[in-house]
């Protein structure tokens, strides 16, 4: 195979595009060396350097060298004159340019062109831009193939058309065969070119739903037309690419495509979460420092929001997020509001007109593309602006189901539920903490449908079965009935164990097991009392703390838990202090930008970080605890020297509050973290209770971001390594100290006799799921339950776990 050399300036430029023309290739590695820059950071050339990279990409068939400019050129030839002789003849400079023409010669090379080939298809490489931009191109339409020879018509279904890749993999493909392959495209009408030359075919402009013309001649010209109709029809290889959906009625999205989220059914007409503008209030600049610090924490949020959403996206649709990516970063639109800022605007205003200004001004270009951009500013600076007032994205006028790319804690706790009858994300994964507030909130869900859910026009009719992950785009009379029937099934089961919901759960051999409630706001506490709660398990407190930009104080505290507290008539509190970071950043007290928020400083880590806040927070729980029984539980707890911190702290508030340790008020803590699970005998002794929360364990267990949907099959919480530190969990507490579970997997009726077989004596789970979740416990026997889950433990994975229960 013919080699390449990249002679740049730049190393990273040269490394760049050499990562760019391996991309097209990536079956078929093409032997390329770069020499380029003085060092990493110096930009330079250097001829020794050069001949060393020719030397090692030179297998035999020679080499073709690409430079960018200048003393680039000059290095290039005076390492041609230190080669050896028999070398040199077998090398090639080329004038092409060095990113168009490199990834033209690597698909060359990779489809076996000789060295003379190559070079030819690397000078060429600016035909398709020229073309594009109206330019001739360069070189004569191709001459027919003498005599009549195979040919066939196909249909490019790929949604950017016949762009770089499937390009690449086309004519890779048609190089593999002794034939001379020729493309036109029919719908344009253009001339033939030949299918062996990226170059040429970039000419073709082939956009998706065109047809192309294939002919061939030559000994295997059949073979090779046949090969192209079968790429063709695998979309040229492209993963994301389908065929576009016929023009006939709506069909199912996908269903059982997205993630089961929350269950139940919903339907009507889609909503898309809102992205209007929000009303800035006319207040004064705090001052250009602190307005500054505003516009670098929105950002800094903006930046972790996106990138979270694009994670979990197509390659075909990242590109939209890299966008809004880039334009946070953008100097232009960065020097604007800074100027405005120090010109006395508060930062809501300053970002607010700057970005309308660049709007305003891509808006005034002629060319459809770039006016396309004004929506992307438009869309980053509405969500940064939202981020700085704290405004919540999913304001919805009407109601019907809500779509959305993803669906932020802050967001999903705005929701309104008497408006909204199911959610859809394109993004997300069932223990995201969106999907969570859904769930609490009882509106049927599904999570990770796909981008292509953000298509379905505004209004058109939507259903979704949120525990088997359906979802159906415009349901036919019939579907909508099989789905009414269903909903009508599921709400007599949930009738009936309604009615017991309120006894105590007991399993058939006599064991309690207490099921409480995970409680996000007031009216989660209303919900859990009248679902049959035996206590709020969880009281997520972050709800008081996100969406503003001065945290709550001691007294606005122990109003709210107070209320929880009268909601619940007498049942126990476990008060969970604050747990920010990771998803759930605070504007107010931020931490640093973080490369892994999920490993940064999130639960008890940002609040002994943030002595002032967790002191607060404290003293308002201690008040409560003098008239209720409560829980104080620390969440994400990795060390002994955690528990010890923040007890010294708990202590202090109490001295405040004026109070002897109460008796009713106990101590525990979260095990999120494998190795506070391993540790549990060793915290066992600091606290009066443990809660595993298995969203986080699972997803610190597999390394699997709990809210990236490409992973959400991996982060089963029934993995046997998951159930192994919740084993390990039950065993180290011993007998003082009591063991609960919190995370989602509560609410799973598969997991709850698993748990309760590994020693778990109290679940919590969202409020709508009492009743099942008590249900399955009175289905339980304990004793078997301990021999399948002593077996689930020995298990190879969750798919056997769920076969043994
Ligand atoms: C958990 O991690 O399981 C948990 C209950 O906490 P959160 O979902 O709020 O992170
Ligand atoms: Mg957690």
């Amino acid at each position: 195979m013919v080699g390449l050399v990249v002679v740049s300036h730049s190393r990273a430029l040269a490394r760049a595009a050499a990562a760019l023309a391996a991309e097209m290739v990536p079956d078929r590695p093409v032997p390329l060396e770069v020499a380029a820059g003085l060092d990493e950071t110096t930009f330079g050339t250097d001829a020794v350097a050069i001949t060393e990279a020719v030397t090692a990409a030179d297998h035999g068939d020679g080499v073709v060298v690409l430079m960018d400019l200048g003393s680039a050129v000059l290095s290039a030839e005076l390492a041609l004159d230190l080669l050896e002789d028999g070398v040199r003849d077998r090398v090639v400079l080329t004038p092409a340019p060095l990113v168009e023409g490199l990834i033209a010669a690597t698909v060359a090379a990779a489809g076996g062109a000789t060295r003379q080939e190559v070079a030819e298809e690397a000078a060429g490489a600016l035909s398709g831009k020229q073309s594009h931009l109206g330019a001739p191109p360069p070189g004569p339409a191709s001459a027919p193939p003498s005599g009549p020879g195979p040919s066939a018509t196909v249909t490019v279904v790929n949604p950017h058309g016949l762009h770089a890749r499937p390009a690449a993999r086309l004519v890779t493909q048609v190089r593999s065969f002794d034939a001379t392959v020729e493309l036109r495209n029919a719908t344009t009408g253009s001339a033939w070119v030949p299918a062996a030359s990226l170059s040429r075919l970039a000419t073709l402009g082939v956009l998706q739903g065109h047809e192309i013309g294939v002919r061939a001649s030559g000994p295997q010209a059949a073979a090779a037309v046949e090969a192209v109709v079968a790429l063709a029809a695998r979309s040229f290889d492209e993963t994301g690419a389908s065929p576009p959906p016929p023009a006939t009625a709506p069909a199912p999205v996908a269903p059982g495509a997205g993630r089961p989220a929350s269950p139940g059914i919903g339907h009507g007409p889609a909503r898309h979460a809102s992205t209007a503008e929000p009303e800035i209030p006319d207040v004064p600049s705090r001052g250009p420092g602190a307005e500054w610090q505003r516009i670098e924490d929105a950002l800094s949020t903006a930046r972790q929001d996106l990138l979270r959403i694009r994670a979990g996206t197509t390659d075909d649709h990242a590109g939209i997020f890299d966008a809004h990516l880039l334009l946070l970063d953008d100097a232009d639109l960065l020097d604007d509001v800074r100027s405005r800022i120090e010109g006395g605007s508060p930062a809501p205003r300053a970002w607010a007109d700057a970005t309308a200004r660049i709007a305003a001004e891509f808006d005034a270009l002629p060319d459809a593309y770039l006016q396309a951009r004004a929506t992307d500013v438009r869309s980053v600076g509405t969500q940064v602006l939202r981020t700085l007032l704290g405004v919540p994205a999913t304001a919805m006028p009407d109601e019907g189901v809500l779509i959305a790319a993803d669906l932020s804690p802050a967001d999903a706790a705005a929701l309104d539920p008497a408006r909204i009858t199911g959610i859809l994300l394109a993004s997300g994964s069932p223990t995201s903490h969106g999907a969570i507030l859904a769930r609490t909130r009882g509106i049927p869900a599904v999570v990770a449908v796909g981008p292509a859910l953000l298509d379905i026009p505004e209004g058109t009719p939507v259903a979704l079965d949120g525990a088997t992950g359906e979802v159906v785009v415009d349901p036919s009379e019939p579907v909508l009935a099989a789905l009414r029937e269903r909903a009508v099934a599921q709400a007599s089961r949930r009738r009936r164990a309604l009615a017991r919901a309120a006894e105590p759960a007991v399993t058939r051999d006599g064991v309690p097991i207490a099921v409480g409630a995970n409680v996000g706001s007031v009216a989660d506490a209303d919900s859990a009392a009248t679902s049959g709660a035996d206590l709020a398990g969880l009281i997520r407190t972050e709800f008081l703390f996100l969406g503003r930009d001065t945290a709550p104080d001691a007294d606005e505290q122990e109003a709210v838990y107070r209320q929880i507290a009268a909601a619940l008539d007498g049942r126990r509190l476990r008060i969970r202090t604050l747990d920010v970071g990771g998803d759930k950043p605070l504007p107010y007290a931020p931490a640093a930008a973080e490369d892994n928020p999920f490993l940064g400083v999130r639960g008890i880590r940002h609040s002994l970080a943030h002595p002032a806040l967790l002191a607060a927070q404290l003293l308002a729980i201690v008040r409560v605890a003098h008239d209720v029984p409560v829980d104080v539980m620390f969440p994400m707890v990795s060390t002994v020297d955690e528990v010890v911190a923040a007890r010294r702290m708990l202590g202090e508030a109490m001295s405040l509050a004026g109070g002897s340790a109460r008796p009713g008020l106990r101590v525990g803590i979260m095990v999120e973290v494998p190795a506070a699970a391993l540790k549990a005998a060793a915290l066992a002794p600091h606290v009066d209770f443990l809660s595993i929360g298995t969203n986080d364990l699972t997803q610190y267990a597999l390394a699997a971001e709990r809210g990236n949907p490409a992973l959400a099959t991996l982060a089963d919480g029934l993995d046997p390594g998951v159930l192994r530190l919740i084993d390990a969990v039950c065993r180290g507490a011993g007998d003082r100290v009591s063991v609960s579970v919190c995370g989602e997997l509560a609410a799973d009726e598969t997991a709850v006799p698993l748990l309760a077989g590994l020693g778990v004596r109290e679940l919590s789970v969202a409020p709508p799921l009492i009743p099942a979740v008590k249900e399955a416990v009175r289905a339980t026997d304990r004793a078997r339950a301990a021999a399948v889950a002593a077996r689930a433990l020995g298990s190879d994975g969750p798919a056997a776990v769920r076969a043994l229960s």
